[in-house]
């Protein structure tokens, strides 16, 4: 049996199509255009798939609340076109399967939670740094929603003491997305993070960010497990750094042997790698097939 699986990035979607177990058969990556030509593209490639459910992971925000009259709508983006769009029933209707809908991050929660780092547990939290900043929950063996979904990436932070930098997010300026994503790495250093060598203070105040927002997840959500994600975390030398300074944070105060004993096999890079929000996708396609029948 096939599922189709798509990432819907603001940069671009990843389309897949995979098996009940996680497997990735072929997938295909479409640049985020004008939400028309992308779905076009997007429909196009699964035509002649015969998918039995689609899962989608998107970009946000998002609506995911089925009771909402915008359930699988973008909400608010400032990419052309696709505020207030349509896509989940833009997909759903034309491939006429069970469709599945949540955050990116939500989705590559589940992913590490069915088949990645958190397979086997009852909760993770997932966190992505990249382009943005977000967080995908998974609690008591689901994927949180509640109001809206949570929105992670934008909680404020302390400041480093040696960080004079003002922050990128339109919103708030020096909320962790603002101070930790890729372009404020970019904008703060004056060359993309892949070109600031493993040695260069950046990486100090970068892990001084991750562990509050890491420490926060902990002190508010009491995960099994801590996956960090996306493209600025392919700096390994970040986990041993952030770590550390979680430790140091918490100093001692959840008494769990997780985090006292074994925490580099709790705050860990994704079992699922850079596929974490492709198979989560999967899932989400999976679970919307599970529900029908
Ligand atoms: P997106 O968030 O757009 O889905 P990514 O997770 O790949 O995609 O994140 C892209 C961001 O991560 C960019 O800002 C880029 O500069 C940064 N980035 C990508 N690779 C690295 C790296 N090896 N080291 C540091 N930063 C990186
Ligand atoms: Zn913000």
């Amino acid at each position: 049996m096939l599922i189709g699986a798509i990432e819907a990035g603001g940069t671009k979607f990843v389309c897949g199509v995979g098996t009940e177990d996680g497997r990735i058969l072929e997938r295909t990556r479409i640049p985020t255009g004008r939400p028309e030509e992308t779905v076009g593209r997007v429909l196009e490639f699964f035509r002649d798939k015969s998918v039995k459910a689609i899962g989608i992971g998107s970009f946000g925000p998002i609506d995911v609340n089925p009771s909402s009259p915008q359930y699988g709508h973008i909400t608010t983006t400032p990419k052309p076109g696709w505020s207030g769009y349509p896509l989940l029933a833009a997909i759903r209707d034309a491939l006429g399967v069970p469709a599945g809908w949540d955050t990116d991050v939500n989705a590559a929660a589940l992913g590490e939670a069915k088949w990645g780092a958190a397979r086997g547990l009852d909760s993770c939290v997932y966190f992505t740094i990249g382009t943005g900043v977000g967080i995908g929950v998974y609690a008591e063996k689901r994927l949180l929603h509640g109001l809206v979904h949570p929105e992670g990436g934008h909680i404020p932070v302390r400041r480093h003491p040696e960080d004079g930098f003002a922050g990128v997010c339109p919103y708030h300026g020096d909320c962790l997305e603002g101070m930790a994503s890729g372009p404020a790495l970019e904008k703060r250093w004056g060359k993309p993070g892949a070109e600031l060598p493993t040695g260069h203070p950046a990486w100090a105040i970068e892990a001084h960010y991750i562990a509050q927002a890491v420490m926060t997840a902990i002190l508010m959500l009491s995960p099994h497990k801590v996956i960090l994600g996306g493209g600025v975390m392919h700096q390994t030398q970040l986990f041993p750094a952030v770590r550390e300074a979680v430790k140091r944070g918490l100093n001692g105060y959840v008494r769990a042997p997780e985090i006292l004993e074994r925490i580099d096999e709790y705050i860990v890079p994704p079992g699922l790698g850079d596929d974490a929000g492709l198979c989560g996708a999967l899932a989400l396609g999976l679970e919307a097939l599970e529900r029908t029948s």
